[in-house]
């Protein structure tokens, strides 16, 4: 092993929607208050005529202020948490491995559902939200840089940057497109559903997870063969 690979620092970059939690939270909240106009914007989201943040900050738009607790609790109860999560945070604290939230959720369900979790707060980034005006307007604290052009709204490759490649072993974690650009730039790629479809076709080496547990086992079989 050369001296570069045993001094780099592995860090994960994990998403949230459909990753650490089972389900996608943005649409399942859309669907269930089911406003008005959705379902248009929702298309034209997917097909990447509107980017991530023009769609999803036009789809909560739909959604009045009034009804916040209404939301806020349904984003939060709605939630279920992917098997074996807690166990990998464990893995990674064990194995001093800096694990980050990288979520294109927003704030007033991704921060509440991982608080049992004790995940540092300056270690989750997700969008931000805003009910002082009559609807509810999604805020960006972390926009693309000068090197994405995709409007992703929260921009998982500007935080990737941030941790350079020749310090840091850069680990990925991900279930759909969004993720994809994010898996160009890792050294390791755990994908599940869009996101291994998309590694795939486009010949990115990735390995399959269905559980956190598969994860752990993988890292497992990994130091084996590395040391
Ligand atoms: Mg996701
Ligand atoms: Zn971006």
């Amino acid at each position: 092993m050369t001296q570069s690979t045993t001094t780099k620092k592995r860090i994960i970059f994990c998403d949230f929607d459909g990753t650490i939690t089972v389900n996608d939270n943005i649409i399942a909240i859309i669907k269930h208050f089911n406003p008005e106009g959705w379902e248009d914007l929702a298309k034209r989201t997917i097909s990447t005529e509107l980017s991530i943040k023009e769609g999803v900050g036009a789809l909560f738009r739909l959604l009045p202020t009034s009804m916040q607790e209404e939301v806020v609790s349904f984003g939060i109860n709605n939630v279920r948490i992917r098997e074996g999560f807690a166990e990998f945070l464990a893995y990674c604290r064990e194995h001093h491995i800096d694990f980050y939230v990288t979520s294109g959720g927003i704030d007033f369900f991704v921060f509440p559902v991982l608080e049992p979790f004790d995940i540092a707060r300056d270690h989750i980034y997700c969008n931000g939200s805003d009910f002082s005006g009559e609807h509810i307007e999604i805020l960006w604290p972390h926009p693309c840089d000068g090197n994405c052009n995709n409007k992703c709204g929260m921009c998982k490759t500007t935080i990737m940057r941030q941790f350079p490649e020749g310090e840091y072993e850069r680990i990925i974690i991900g279930d759909s497109v969004t993720d994809f650009e994010g898996a160009k730039l890792a050294d390791v790629v755990y994908s599940r559903s869009h996101l291994t479809t998309k590694c795939r076709e486009l010949g990115i080496s990735h390995t399959e997870f269905d559980t956190f547990h598969d994860i752990i086992a993988a890292m497992n079989e990994e130091r084996k063969f590395s040391s």
